[in-house]
């Protein structure tokens, strides 16, 4: 059943403001292992948060690369929202990743609750509506963190698909067990979209204690072995790393998968090796 399936990848607008020119010669560089898109995260009320529309205007102009900037229900007013559609459009952006959020550290639960959009559906509905954006999805293997169950989580993955999203990207997951049980539910649900599998390269013992307890996604014994053995030799972390997610991505080649979604975190060095081996 192996296909060759997408490739894309994640990358988000650094924090410091010297690191920006980096963006932009990863991007450069990402751009010659020929992914089919390149997606930018936006998080809400940042200092960054205007800066998604310039990374993916520079993806989609300067290197024609299908470009997909990330908006969240969090942050977004209706008139922000027309704003920025305007703005994406006027960069050259037809693109989206139309999510949820999560709560910033510095928004109460107040402000939190009382968004103009609250789900990603709702987001969806208005985007498919006032605009004529290709809109992409999120979904949870393992489901979202605050779904009680991943039944109910699946009914609202087929509403937002139902409601115009064409396309979906996973959250990060390192059981591919978990991936193909849940795409039996999905298609059997009639969710026909194509499904691009997200993989985090582990590359640092710390990634666990943050990027990945953050996600819920759980971690199999084989990767939790392997930080133990390896965490504190940055070198051999980072090749065993890479060497997991190798084997992750070719594991779901064989099983067909859709597309691959690399979440990069802006590392080309080991977004390169990963690509050269896959
Ligand atoms: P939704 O689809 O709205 O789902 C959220 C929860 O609500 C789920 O539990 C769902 O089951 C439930 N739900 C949905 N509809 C209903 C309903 N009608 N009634 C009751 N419950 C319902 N966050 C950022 O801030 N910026 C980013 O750039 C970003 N990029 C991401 C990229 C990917 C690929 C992924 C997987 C996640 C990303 N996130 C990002 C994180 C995301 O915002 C969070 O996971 C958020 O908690 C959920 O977003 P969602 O769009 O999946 O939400």
């Amino acid at each position: 059943m192996s296909k060759n399936p997408s490739l894309s990848f994640e990358v988000f607008p650094p924090k410091k403001e010297e690191e920006f020119d980096n963006i932009f010669e990863f991007l450069r560089e990402a751009a010659k292992l020929h992914p089919a898109s390149i997606s930018c995260t936006y998080g809400a009320g940042g200092s960054r948060a205007g800066k998604t529309i310039e990374i993916a205007s520079f993806i989609q102009k300067e290197l024609q690369i299908d470009a997909i900037a990330h908006i969240t229900c969090v942050g977004f007013t209706r008139a922000d929202l027309e704003k920025n559609c305007e703005a994406l459009q006027a960069a050259g952006v037809n693109h989206v990743l139309a999510l949820r959020g999560d709560r910033p550290q510095h928004m109460t639960d107040e402000q939190f609750n009382s968004r103009e959009f609250f789900f990603a559906t709702d987001l969806v509905k208005y985007l498919k509506e006032h605009t004529s954006l290709q809109l992409s999805g999120a979904c949870y293997p393992e489901k979202h963190f605050e779904s009680p169950s991943l039944e109910e989580d699946l009914r609202h993955l087929k509403e937002k698909v139902d409601a115009g999203v064409t396309s979906l990207v996973t959250q990060m997951f390192f059981d591919n067990s978990c991936f193909y049980s849940f795409m039996e539910k999905v298609r059997a649900m009639d969710i026909t979209v194509p499904v691009h599998a997200g993989i985090m390269p582990i590359t640092t013992a710390r990634q666990l204690g943050t990027t990945v307890s953050l996600s819920g996604s759980s971690v199999p014994k084989e990767l939790a072995d392997l930080i133990a053995t390896y965490g504190d030799d940055k070198e051999d972390m980072r090749k065993a790393g890479i060497d997991y997610a190798v084997r992750q991505i070719r594991d779901l080649k064989e099983h067909g998968v859709d597309g691959i979604h690399i979440y990069s975190m802006n590392k080309l060095k080991t977004t390169k090796e990963i690509c050269g081996l896959i």
